[in-house]
């Protein structure tokens, strides 16, 4: 039996007419070197390209954050809500489809991570590799041309900015790679992302930084404090939670004083975010902190208290007026008025 081998431009305009915005292919030559356990082929032996595809973020979606007046709406749509699990899964899976319909393996990748950390249990089968192998996925976005990550971490490309979701098909088609983009092409290492975060991303002089190369191109980014960025962005932050003061008045806390791990921020804040007390005429929700559990139940799971506030906003509204990304706004830049910050109480202080 023969299969006909579908090409490159076939199935980027079928995932583009299914609504995605972003695509682009590596090969598995690009991913030579990269740990087993973050390696496409630990996913699927005998694969032999990897297309990356992305679907935009709205700039609308952080308006209410921005303003300071409105929260739901980033979380259930545009961070691990429906845009992370339904608007990008949708069109990622059709053209996993469209791929098999020509009889090759189509792997469709969610950008979850399982578990993070080293693999609890050993090698299923003799030999072979412990189970939990995650795919970088903005690594991989690299390797298939569609971007950089800038100096905060995020994937960025030339049409959006930082503002995408990406996802992933691992499949034994094989593919033409499309070209890599040049390293600092689009971040332009101005900063705007460490004057805008809370204080998780170091300034390029403190020179900490992790660095990959491919082929003959190195990229390299912040050595971003996850610790901290998660208790900002996960509701353990007052400075930039107006819920928090609400919940507990008179409670301090400076993030910017803590030295903890990714994981130990994530067990302080979620619980605290979403959890539950016995309900009473006090406390009628039942919830500690009811504005995070209230975003997090409507959020689709979700909980995206600080809105990126320099890595997605700061960002884009600078390489939107700077630097000739692909897309602008009639109303000009984002940030149109004075940027709100509150103390380590959450009451407000300052204009940031
Ligand atoms: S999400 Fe917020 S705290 Fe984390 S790096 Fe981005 S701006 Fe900084």
């Amino acid at each position: 039996m023969s299969f006909r081998e579908p090409g490159k431009e076939e199935i980027r305009e079928f995932a583009l007419s299914r609504g995605l915005d972003l695509f682009g292919v590596a090969s598995m030559e690009r991913f030579r070197g990269a740990p087993e356990r973050m390696h496409p082929e630990s996913i699927f032996p005998g694969a032999r390209s990897v297309i990356v595809v992305g679907r935009r973020i709205v700039r609308g979606g952080w308006r209410g954050i921005e303003e300071g007046t409105y929260w739901p709406n980033y979380s259930y749509f545009d961070y691990s809500g429906l845009l992370n699990t339904f608007f990008l899964q949708m069109p990622l899976y059709e053209t996993a489809c469209f791929i098999e319909d020509s009889g090759y393996e189509a792997v469709p990748l969610y950008s979850g991570i399982t578990v993070e950390g080293p693999p609890e249990t050993g090698p299923l089968r003799k030999g072979g590799i412990a189970p939990e192998v995650n795919l970088a996925i903005r690594i991989a976005g690299v390797a298939a041309g569609i971007g950089e990550i800038g100096w905060s971490k995020i994937f960025l490309t030339r049409r959006f900015g930082p503002r995408q979701r990406l996802a992933a098909i691992l499949t034994d088609l094989k593919l033409e790679p499309d070209p890599l983009v040049e390293p600092n092409s689009i971040c332009k290492l101005d900063m705007a992302c460490v004057r805008g975060c809370p204080g998780a991303i170091p300034h390029i002089r403190e020179k900490k930084f992790v660095e990959i190369k491919i082929e003959d191109k190195t990229y390299r980014w912040a050595d971003v404090d996850m610790g901290r960025c998660t208790l900002a962005y996960h509701g353990g932050d007052p400075r930039v939670s107006p819920f928090i003061s609400k919940a507990l008045p008179g409670y301090s806390f400076d993030a910017n004083k803590q030295r903890v791990t990714e994981e130990t921020a994530y067990k302080f804040c979620w619980p605290m975010s979403t959890g539950e007390w016995r309900k009473s005429s006090e406390h009628p929700s039942g919830y500690i902190i009811p504005g995070h559990a209230y975003i997090q139940k409507w959020g689709e799971g979700a909980l995206g208290i600080e809105g990126s506030r320099g890595c997605m906003r700061s960002c884009f509204d600078y390489l939107e007026k700077c630097t000739g990304i692909e897309q602008v706004f009639e109303n000009g830049p984002f940030i149109r008025r004075p940027r709100w910050i509150l103390d380590e109480k959450g009451l407000p202080e300052k204009d940031g």
